[in-house]
């Protein structure tokens, strides 16, 4: 294990004062970086909350707490900014979205730095969401024309009704993220919401509060109005029911338990809302697969951030003809992994973040292993890597009676199971409530494809863990049953920001008897004409 100070030599953050391999060395962040950062944050009632470093648990900053009178204070101001706003060419607004891909890309090792260390996670993991940020960015930019200039549509009277839709925003978008991955959640969805003329109110997770605040930063610095974007801090219960109360579209990102409560507030104000939840995601591995790339997905699919990922794979089924080969690959890959909490590149996986989450993977690995299952690699915490690190884990032999058979781990556990054919697996793989991601690997693409409609997930990845499908952002993604409402990315991802308008100019006649016809007539004219446009193969 390395403990290096930052990897970026940039001058606001510095690292531990003895970097030789001294796992307590304690890690800090410039006091005034954490000021100008936590300045954005709406709060005037005095209270703080400490955060801590995963990478070491050490204090790393103390967050502002917001009132219920700050996020009303948030709200107004972000209704202020959102009628410039929504006013101000959509052309620039995509300008701004183009200036802050850069500004991404150039402060990279930056964000990267502070990812890991609210985070924990592998410096190679924390790439990951600048890049994903970036490509949000750029998607949304240079498809704005296609999502939201208005559009013509076909009038019920040919030629004399004249149709356009109008893409309307909402108003003021309120964003609830978790803390996973802190600079992504916070500010992937954020970005359609701005761009189809929205204001956004945000509450990213105490944990990630610095990550989502240099995001913030990052689109004052590209051009985006100063108050377009709100933050607010504070335990989801304590301010979640102002912040939904005040929003007219609700954007969370969490548990499948909070996602409920969320829907249940936004129903009784009639707002919509788009729910990310949780998953227990399977991947299946055929017959046929290529066994190498398998196993190198199948780790990634498992692993990468410590399992701390929604899309993450927990579920694995594995043919039975293969079963042996395929799983001493695995097992070795994974027992080769490179384990750490550092700053530095080099690292296959990182800590847990904190001690709940070590409690919850603690607590599954543990019964399962009571209940008779077998630790195939990994099984224990590593606290000589850092406080809340659990090893890669891989169990078989587990069961219904055991909570990591159903319930979502969020942790670096897989459970192995064979399966004797591909309809089977299939049923296996749907089984429990929740419908967010699957993978599928084999050398026959189409049955992979062909299976995949069979497979009730939100999305699919043939040949590949999850990046294939989340980093395309041009295709939805979101979950099935317990794992969400709406999708994000693509063109659902920005609609669901906006209300359409549907403007109708009628020429020539009206929708009512003309030139002395009864209503009779009138009736069997229009009648007759119904018969006609099926006849001409009107839509
Ligand atoms: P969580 O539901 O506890 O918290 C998520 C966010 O909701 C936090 O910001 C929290 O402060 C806030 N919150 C909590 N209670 C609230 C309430 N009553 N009202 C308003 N806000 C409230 O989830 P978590 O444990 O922090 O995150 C992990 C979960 O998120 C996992 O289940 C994971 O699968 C899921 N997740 C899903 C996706 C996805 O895209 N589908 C992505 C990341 C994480």
């Amino acid at each position: 294990m390395a403990h290096t100070p930052t990897s970026s030599g940039g001058p606001l953050l510095h690292g531990p004062s003895d970097p030789e391999h001294d796992p307590t060395a304690s890690y800090a962040l410039e006091p005034g970086y954490v000021d100008a950062l936590t300045k954005r944050i709406v709060s005037t009632s005095g209270e703080t909350a400490e955060v801590h470093s995963p990478l070491n648990g050490q204090p790393l900053a103390h967050i502002p707490q917001s009132s219920d009178a700050d996020v009303a204070e948030a709200f107004a101001r972000a209704r202020v900014a959102q009628e410039a706003w929504a006013r101000t060419p959509l052309d620039e607004r995509a300008a701004a979205l183009l200036r802050l891909h850069d500004l991404i890309l150039d402060r990279q090792s930056e964000i990267i730095d502070l990812i890991v260390w609210e985070s924990g996670k592998a410096r190679k993991h924390a790439f990951d969401e600048p890049m994903h940020v970036a490509l949000t960015a750029r998607y949304y930019a240079r498809n704005a024309r296609k999502h939201l200039h208005t559009r013509r549509h076909v009038g019920v009277v040919p030629v004399l009704t004249r149709v356009e839709v109008n893409r309307l925003p909402k108003g003021v978008v309120g964003i609830i993220s978790p803390w996973n991955y802190p600079f992504t959640m916070a500010l992937c969805d954020g970005l359609p919401a701005l761009l189809a003329g929205n204001a956004v109110v945000a509450k990213p997770d105490q944990q990630s509060m610095l990550s989502a605040l240099l995001g913030v930063e990052l689109l004052a610095e590209a051009g985006f109005p100063q108050d377009l974007w709100q933050v607010v801090a504070g335990p989801g219960r304590r301010i979640g029911p102002q912040l939904v109360g005040s929003s007219d579209y609700v954007c969370f990102t969490g548990s499948t338990a909070t996602g409920k409560v969320i829907a249940r507030g936004c129903a009784d104000r009639l707002i919509g809302c788009s729910l990310e939840l949780g998953g227990k995601n399977p991947i299946l591995i055929l017959r046929d697969a290529d066994l190498e790339k398998a196993a190198e997905g199948a780790v990634r699919a498992c692993f990468s951030n410590a399992g701390q990922l929604c899309v993450s794979t927990e579920r694995m089924f594995v043919a039975d003809q293969i079963y042996d080969r395929f799983m001493e690959r695995f097992v070795a890959r994974t027992q080769s992994m490179s384990l750490g909490a550092s700053m530095d590149w080099g690292v296959d996986m990182g800590t847990l973040i904190s001690q709940a989450q070590l409690d919850g993977v603690t607590a599954h690995v543990d019964e399962a292993v009571a209940k008779g299952a077998r630790v195939l690699a990994g099984g224990r915490a590593r606290p000589d890597l850092a406080p809340y690190f659990f090893e890669p884990t891989i169990l078989e032999g587990v069961n219904p009676e055991m909570a990591c058979f159903a319930d979502e781990t969020f942790g670096p556990v897989v459970s192995v199971y064979r399966f004797h054919d591909e309809t089977e697996a299939v049923a296996r793989a749907n089984e429990g409530q929740y419908g967010l991601n699957a993978a599928v690997y084999s050398k026959d693409g189409a049955r992979a494809r062909a299976l995949a409609a069979q497979i009730k997930c939100g999305t699919v990845n043939i040949n590949e863990a999850f990046g294939a499908t989340f980093a395309s952002i041009d295709s939805p993604m979101g979950g099935m049953r317990d794992s969400g409402l709406g999708r994000r990315q693509g063109t659902d991802g920005i609609y669901r920001y906006t209300e359409p308008q549907s403007v109708a100019t009628q020429r020539a006649i009206r929708f009512a008897p003309m030139f002395g016809m009864s209503d009779e007539h009138y009736s069997k004219v229009m009648t007759a004409n119904l018969r006609i446009m099926k006849k001409l193969g009107r839509a």
